[in-house]
């Protein structure tokens, strides 16, 4: 089978050209995806590169070679920042542009030798997709299944570049590698008909797997203090209860005290920044997983801990609470917090609550500011 290098070209460019469509149709679905447009503009740039360098007659001219190359190299960049972009990272217009200042300072000097051409074009090309590969596996802010599969294609894409620079310095006389090594050739063309439209599918999967995982997010943090929510912490309890099975274990519920007075005193924005406070209190003292806001200044925690251990862990809560409360608003400022304590073996979840919500009911009858167990 002969594959001929212009049908392959024609149908590489348009697929190109259709596939940066649709990634920059993706985005406009969902702005804060914006390093799909880079990614869509990266094809684009690819198409017009290629488009102008190969689909003419005859050879190209000085400023065809200059330019369709200098595009061509813009695409790479428009992949690397589109990978930056997608893990909020800054400096997008030099790296963005480094390779073709590169590229357009140096051709006067290399203008006349198709090797060098290629050496000097395969490298910046190389460097971008190493670099782009590197930039998802190295400083991706969350781990992506899908994300993996685009550091592979990535890499494929730099050992690509490289073979084509490393070709270019040594024509053998094996038809394949050679036609790796010439300017544009149908093997090239394959190639890129292959990794252009799985790595335009992979960048959207990537992208949705990005916002399922945000979404999942949303619905189990609490978004004023950052620490799990209702939801997230009764799913949490429950796991936990189901694990120790006929092993102890201890809810806390805290109610902070008079905390409309608060508000009414220090203004709304002191009152979210006690809860703030208070949530952090709770990440120093319990650990990560076993608690949550269930809502206004309602907290709990679950535990695998007895009756004893759950009330001074309860004591050493509030005490560090008052302590700081104090020190965020003033030394008269009552900021405390009542907590009621229950314990029990193979006990359901809403039972363990109930309880210690009696016991919260009386710790508030009592007074306020202390530990009431069950
Ligand atoms: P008690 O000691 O009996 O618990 O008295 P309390 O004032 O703490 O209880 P109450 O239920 O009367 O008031 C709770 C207050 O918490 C009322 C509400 O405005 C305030 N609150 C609920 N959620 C938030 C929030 O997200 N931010 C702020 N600043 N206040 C909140
Ligand atoms: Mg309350
Ligand atoms: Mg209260």
């Amino acid at each position: 089978m002969v594959l001929d290098p212009a049908s392959l070209t024609v149908a590489l460019v348009l697929l190109t050209a259709v596939l940066g469509t649709l990634l920059i149709f993706s985005w406009t679905l969902n702005r804060r995806l914006s390093a799909l447009v880079w990614w869509g503009s990266a094809f684009w740039l690819l198409v017009l590169a290629i488009g102008w360098a190969n689909l003419g007659r005859g050879q190209p001219s000085y400023s065809v070679l200059l330019l369709a190359n200098a595009l061509g190299i813009l695409s790479y960049g428009a992949l690397y920042v589109g990978c930056r972009v997608f893990n909020s990272r800054g400096g997008i217009l030099l790296p963005a542009t480094l390779g073709a200042i590169v590229w357009i300072a140096a051709f006067p000097f290399i203008y006349g030798s198709q090797g060098l051409r290629l050496l000097l074009a395969s490298a910046i090309t190389g460097v971008y997709a190493a670099l782009s590969s590197w930039e998802l596996w190295r400083h991706a802010p969350q781990a992506l299944a899908s994300q993996r599969v685009v550091v592979l294609l990535l890499a494929c894409l730099a050992g690509f570049n490289v073979m084509r620079g490393l070709l270019g310095l040594s024509l053998t006389s094996v038809p394949w590698i050679d036609g790796f090594a010439q300017r544009w050739s149908s093997e090239m063309a394959l190639f890129l008909v292959v990794l252009c439209p799985t790595l335009a599918f992979m960048f959207l999967a990537m992208s949705k797997e990005r916002l399922k995982l945000e979404y999942k997010q949303a619905a189990l943090v609490d978004e004023l203090t950052g620490i799990p929510n209702r939801r997230a912490f009764l799913q949490g309890a429950s796991r936990m209860l189901d694990r120790l099975s006929d092993r102890p274990a201890s809810s806390l519920l805290f109610d902070l005290d008079n905390f409309k007075a608060i508000n009414d005193r220090y203004g709304h924005e002191a009152g979210d920044r006690i809860l703030t406070l208070f949530a952090r209190t709770l990440a120093e003292h319990l650990p990560k997983g076993s608690f949550g806001r269930m809502g206004g200044e309602e907290f709990a925690a679950i535990l695998p801990i007895r009756e004893r251990e759950a009330a001074a862990l309860a004591n050493r809560i509030r005490g560090a609470f008052a302590a700081a409360g104090m020190a965020a608003l003033d030394a008269d400022a009552e900021v405390t917090v009542s907590i009621g304590c229950a314990t029990a073996s193979q006990a359901k979840l809403e039972d363990l609550l109930r309880q210690a919500d009696q016991a919260l009911y009386r710790a508030k009858e009592f007074g306020r500011n202390r530990v009431v167990t069950a």
